[in-house]
């Protein structure tokens, strides 16, 4: 089963919103910056991320493509 990382580079982020504004099931505003619902926080990176199915990825490809920085990466996970 094929699934994908969704990593959000919080650090870099620029709030711009474009991200909860495509997606708004996976991404919503959080002060200056967006956080990615339900995701993981790596200690120490700045890094929040989250590992879904390829049914559950959503609309976070196009989030991705439409951050501006960018600061949001879908890869696909190897197992
Ligand atoms: S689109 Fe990118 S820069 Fe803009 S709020 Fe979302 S993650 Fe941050």
């Amino acid at each position: 089963m094929v699934k994908f990382r969704v990593e959000h580079q919080k650090d870099i982020c620029i709030g711009c919103g474009a991200c909860a504004a495509i997606d708004p099931e996976n991404w919503e505003m959080d002060g200056d910056k967006s956080r990615l619902k339900g995701a993981e926080k790596e200690e120490g990176t700045g890094i929040e991320f989250m590992v879904v199915e390829e049914a559950n990825l959503g609309s976070n490809k196009e989030a991705a493509d439409a951050c501006p920085v960018p600061c949001i990466f879908v890869k696909e996970v190897k197992e």
